[in-house]
C-alpha cells in the first residue's frame, strides 16, 4: 500500500548531534522517508498531505536499542531452586532451547518486538539467544509487514568458547542442546551464520578464548562486511577484543583507562548496558519469596552495580571513546512490557552521571553510527527513514520523558498516537 505524504507539526525538534532544538518544527514525510525538516513556514506540503499536529510535543529520532534479546524472557527462579543449581539464576532461563520449541520462542519474540516498538524503539540490534535463526526470521517477518516490530539487526547464533553455558547441563546431551543456540569461536561459525543472512556477529569471550580464535572470527566477518560485537566485561577479555580488532565491545565493565584510550585510537565503540546496574535485580526479585539474607544480597548486588556503573560512565565520558547504549533486557520484569523494561536504560545512565544529551545520542545518532546505519536512521533529516517519536516535555530537562513516548512513527507509518 502506498503511503500518502504526511506533515508532522510539533513545538520542538531535537537534533541529537548538535543538541539544537528547533521550535516550532515541521517534518514532511513522503512514503517511508523524510522529505523536509524546518520551521513550519518554510515547508511546502503538497495538496492532499495528511497533517499530524502534535501540539507542544518534542520530536526525536526513533530510539535504537543496541543490545536486545527478544527471544529470551527469563523468569527468576525461587530461592530454593536457585540454591540447588550451580548457575541457578540462569538455567534453564538462558537456555530456552531446553524447554521451548523454536516456533514457540519466535512467537514470544514477536510479542516482545511489538512491545519494544510501542515504547519508541524503532531499531534494535539483537545479540543472541534466539535459537538458530529466530531473530533473523522475526526480522524478515517484520520487514515483510507480517508482524509489527522494530527494524532488527540479527546476529543468529552467538559464538561462545567451550565451557560457557555448559554447567548444569547433562554432558551426554549438552552438545545437541548447545548447537541449537551457540556456535564455537572460529571463522567457520561466521560462515554458518551468514547462511541465515545475519547482520552482525556476536561473540562472547571468556578467558578460555585465544587471540587466534577471535582473530579468525573478526577476519572472516570483515571479509563478509559484517561487524563483530564482543561480549567482554573482564579486563582480560576486553584486551582480547581490542587486540582482535572487534567493532564493538558489549558491557566493558572492567575496562581500564588505557583500554578506553586504545579503543578510541582504533575507532572501536563501547556499548554500555547500564540497566542491570540500576536496581533491576531487586525489581525482578520483588515477587519472589526470599530469606532476609537473600534479600540483602540482592540489594547489595544492586548497590555494587550502581557504584560500578557510575565509575565506568565517568571514565568513559572523560576518555572520549565512542559509546552507545543498549538495554541487554532478557528478564521478565513484573508489571512492565519488554519495551517499558528496556527504557530503564535512561534513568540508569542519568543516575550514573551521564548528561541528558549524551544519553539521547547513545540511543539515536551514536547508536546509528555504531551499527553502521548512520545513512538511514539516528537523526531526523531529509533522505533518512521516517522513524520519529514524540514526548510531551523536554527530554534534556528530564530524561525520563523518554520513558513516556506518546507518538511513534516507523518508516512513515504511525505505530502509536
Ligand atoms: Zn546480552
Amino acid at each position: 500500500m502506498l503511503l500518502a505524504a504526511t506533515l508532522i507539526l510539533a513545538g520542538h525538534l531535537l537534533d541529537p548531534r548538535t543538541g539544537h532544538m528547533l521550535a516550532p518544527a515541521a517534518v514532511l514525510v513522503d512514503g517511508e522517508r523524510i522529505k523536509a525538516v524546518g520551521a513550519p513556514s518554510t515547508i511546502a506540503a503538497p495538496p492532499g498531505t495528511d497533517v499530524i499536529d502534535l501540539g507542544d510535543a518534542t520530536l526525536l529520532p526513533g530510539l535504537i536499542d543496541c543490545h536486545t534479546h527478544l527471544l529470551l524472557d527469563v523468569v527468576v527462579p525461587a530461592e530454593e531452586e536457585k540454591g540447588r543449581r550451580y548457575n541457578g539464576d540462569f538455567a534453564p532461563g538462558l537456555l530456552l532451547a531446553i524447554a521451548e520449541s523454536p516456533e514457540k520462542r519466535v512467537l514470544h519474540g514477536a510479542q516482545l518486538a511489538r512491545e519494544d516498538l510501542e515504547s519508541g524503539f524503532t531499531t534494535v540490534r539483537n545479540l543472541g539467544h534466539s535459537g538458530i535463526d529466530g531473530d533473523a526470521a522475526l526480522r524478515n517477518a517484520i520487514n515483510a509487514g507480517r508482524v509489527p516490530g522494530p527494524r532488527i539487526l540479527a546476529c543468529g547464533r552467538k559464538l561462545v568458547s567451550q565451557g560457557d553455558y555448559l554447567q548444569s547441563l547433562n554432558p551426554a546431551l549438552a552438545g545437541a542442546i548447545l548447537e541449537q543456540e551457540f556456535l564455537p569461536v572460529e571463522g567457520a561459525s561466521v560462515l554458518k551464520n551468514a547462511q541465515y543472512d545475519v547482520d552482525v556477529i556476536k561473540v562472547s569471550v571468556d578467558d578460555n578464548a585465544t587471540p587466534a580464535m577471535l582473530a579468525s572470527v573478526v577476519e572472516t566477518a570483515h571479509r563478509l562486511r559484517l561487524k563483530v560485537a564482543v561480549h567482554a566485561s573482564t579486563t582480560e577479555s576486553i584486551q582480547l577484543a581490542i587486540d582482535a580488532g572487534a567493532d564493538t565491545i558489549e558491557h566493558g565493565n572492567r575496562a581500564t583507562d588505557e583500554q578506553l584510550q586504545a579503543m578510541r585510537a582504533k575507532g572501536m565503540w563501547l556499548d554500555l548496558t547500564p540497566a542491570l546496574a540500576d536496581g533491576l535485580w531487586s525489581k525482578i526479585h520483588a515477587p519472589i519469596a526470599l530469606s532476609p539474607q537473600a534479600r540483602a544480597s540482592v540489594a547489595a548486588f544492586d548497590e555494587r552495580g550502581r557504584a560500578g556503573m557510575t565509575e565506568l560512565v565517568q571514565r568513559v565520558l572523560k576518555s572520549g571513546v565512542h559509546f552507545a547504549a543498549g538495554s541487554d533486557m532478557c528478564w521478565y520484569v513484573p508489571g512492565k512490557t519488554r519495551g517499558e523494561a528496556s527504557t530503564m536504560v535512561f534513568p540508569a545512565l542519568r543516575n550514573a552521571g551521564m548528561p541528558p544529551l549524551d544519553i539521547v545520542r547513545a540511543v539515536t545518532s551514536n547508536a546509528a553510527e555504531m551499527l553502521g546505519w548512520q545513512d538511514r536512521i539516528g537523526t531526523i533529516e531529509p533522505g533518512k527513514l521516517a522513524d520519529i517519536i514524540a514526548v510531551t516535555g523536554d527530554p534534556l530537562a528530564d530524561i525520563t520523558e523518554l520513558q513516556r513516548v506518546r507518538f511513534v512513527m516507523k518508516g512513515g507509518r504511525v505505530v502509536r498516537r
